[in-house]
C-alpha cells in the first residue's frame, strides 16, 4: 500500500481543514448540542459549496465521484472539528443505499439534492430493546395492494427533524426491506432524545403509515444486504472520524502538558504522563493505518468484511482511551464544562456505542476470523 498522498488528496485535506477551522469553531459545536434542528446553516452550505457533501456521489448526480480513501481524509478533519453536521447519515449512508439499490427515479429525485445539501435523508434503523443485526428489525411493513403500512418504533434517528426523507428498515413478508418515508406523513410522530454525544436524535413512532410500493428501495427482501454493505463502507469513515477527534484531543493536551507547571516542571516532564501521550500517539497512528488500509481495499473492490469492523473497533477504542488519559493529564479542569476536553470525552464514548458497537463489531470480525 502506497501511503504517500497524491497532490489532489492533499488538496482535499487542506480545503476541508481550512474551511472547518473558519466555519466550525468549538463554540458552534457547543451551540448545536441538543439543538432540535441541529444543522448549522452556514457550515452546511460551505460544505456543499466546496463539494464535500457530494464527495462520494458519482459525477452524473452532481457529486465528486471520489473514493473512500478521500472520504477518510475528510472524515478525519470532520472528527477533528467535531463538526455537527448530518453528513454521515445523508451523504454517506442514505446516498450509498440509494446508489446501490435505488430505482432510477429515486436516484434522480434525491442524489443531486443530497450532493448539493438541499435535501437531508436519514436512516431509521435501530429499534428499542433490539439488537444491531438483521434480527433487530421488527417494525412491520404490511403489504396492502400497491401500498405498505408501517407500524412500529425506531430509536436514535439522527437529524430526523431536519430530514426530507427517512430511510426506514422494516420487516415484510419477504424479509427486511428499505423504504423512503416522508417524515411529515400521517401516522409519523417524533420525540427528541437526549444523548451523551448531544447530537440531535429522535424516537420515531409509525402508526400504520401508508407508503407506496414505489418507495421501496431495491427488490423485495434485499434491504438488509443493501444496508449491511452501506454500513461496512460507512464505519470506515467513522473510524477516520474517531482518529481525527483523538488526534486533536492529544495535540491540545500535549500543548497543555508543555505549559502547565507542577512541582517546578511542565506536566509533560513527568514520565507517567509522557508515557500516556506516547501510547496515545501510537494508537492514533496505528488506527490511521488501519483506516487507510480498509478504505483502500474498499476502493479496490476487495472485501472489507474484516477490515471495516476492525477499523471501527480499533479507532473508537483509541479515541476513547486517548480522551480518558488526556482527561487525566488535564486534571480537574477536564471535567468542567468550560474546557473542551469533556466534549471529546463524551463524543468518543458516543461514537464507540453508535453505528455498530464493540460487541457487534467483535461478532463480525470473529465470524470472519473463524470462517
Ligand atoms: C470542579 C472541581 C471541584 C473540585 N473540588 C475539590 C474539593 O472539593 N477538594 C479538593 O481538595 N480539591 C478539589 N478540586 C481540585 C482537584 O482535587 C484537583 O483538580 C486535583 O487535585 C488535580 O489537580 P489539578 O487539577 O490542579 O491538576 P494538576 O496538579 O495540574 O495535575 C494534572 C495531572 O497531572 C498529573 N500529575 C501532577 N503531578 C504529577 C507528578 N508529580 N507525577 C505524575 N503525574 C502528575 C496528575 O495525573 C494530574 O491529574 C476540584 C477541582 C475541580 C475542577
Amino acid at each position: 500500500m502506497d501511503l504517500e498522498l497524491a497532490e489532489e488528496q492533499q488538496m482535499v485535506i487542506d480545503m476541508a481543514k481550512a474551511m472547518l477551522e473558519e466555519h466550525c469553531p468549538t463554540q458552534l459545536v457547543r451551540d448545536m448540542e441538543d439543538d432540535a434542528h441541529g444543522v448549522p446553516a452556514e457550515l452546511w452550505s460551505q460544505m456543499s459549496d466546496l463539494g464535500l457533501n457530494g464527495l462520494l456521489i458519482p459525477e452524473e448526480y452532481g457529486g465528486g465521484g471520489l473514493g473512500l480513501l478521500e472520504g477518510a481524509f475528510v472524515y478525519e478533519e470532520l472528527g477533528r472539528a467535531m463538526a455537527p453536521v448530518p453528513h454521515f447519515v445523508s451523504c454517506v449512508l442514505s446516498a450509498k443505499v440509494l446508489l446501490a439499490a435505488g430505482s432510477d427515479a429515486q436516484k434522480e429525485a434525491w442524489l443531486g439534492k443530497i450532493a448539493d445539501g438541499s435535501a437531508i435523508l436519514t436512516p431509521a434503523w435501530l429499534e428499542p430493546e433490539r439488537g444491531q443485526g438483521e434480527k433487530g428489525i421488527a417494525l412491520e411493513a404490511k403489504s396492502e395492494g400497491a401500498t405498505f403500512k408501517l407500524t412500529g418504533r425506531k430509536r436514535s434517528v439522527p437529524y430526523a427533524s431536519a430530514a426530507d426523507q427517512l430511510v426506514v428498515l422494516a420487516r415484510t413478508d419477504a424479509g427486511v426491506d428499505l423504504f423512503l418515508v416522508d417524515p411529515n406523513a400521517s401516522g409519523v410522530t417524533m420525540k427528541q432524545l437526549l444523548s451523551q454525544g448531544r447530537e440531535p436524535q429522535y424516537q420515531i413512532d409509525f402508526d400504520g403509515v401508508a407508503v407506496s410500493a414505489e418507495n421501496r428501495i431495491g427488490e423485495a427482501g434485499t434491504g438488509w444486504a443493501t444496508w449491511n454493505a452501506a454500513m461496512h463502507e460507512g464505519i470506515i469513515l467513522l473510524a477516520a472520524q474517531a482518529i481525527g477527534g483523538a488526534d486533536r484531543c492529544l495535540v491540545e493536551t500535549v500543548d497543555y502538558a508543555n505549559q502547565r507547571i507542577q512541582f517546578d516542571k511542565p506536566l509533560g516532564a513527568f514520565q507517567a504522563l509522557a508515557h500516556y501521550m506516547a501510547d496515545a500517539s501510537t494508537r492514533i497512528d496505528g488506527g490511521r493505518v488501519l483506516v487507510h488500509e480498509a478504505a483502500w481495499n474498499a476502493d479496490q473492490g476487495r472485501t472489507i468484511a474484516r477490515f471495516a469492523p476492525m477499523a471501527k473497533l480499533f479507532c473508537c477504542e483509541a479515541y476513547r482511551e486517548t480522551t480518558r488519559v488526556c482527561a487525566q493529564i488535564w486534571g480537574g479542569v477536564a471535567f468542567t464544562i468550560e474546557y473542551d476536553q469533556q466534549m471529546f470525552f463524551r463524543r468518543a464514548k458516543a461514537l464507540q456505542l453508535s453505528w455498530w458497537d464493540t460487541p457487534y463489531l467483535e461478532e463480525l470480525i470473529a465470524s470472519d476470523v473463524l470462517d
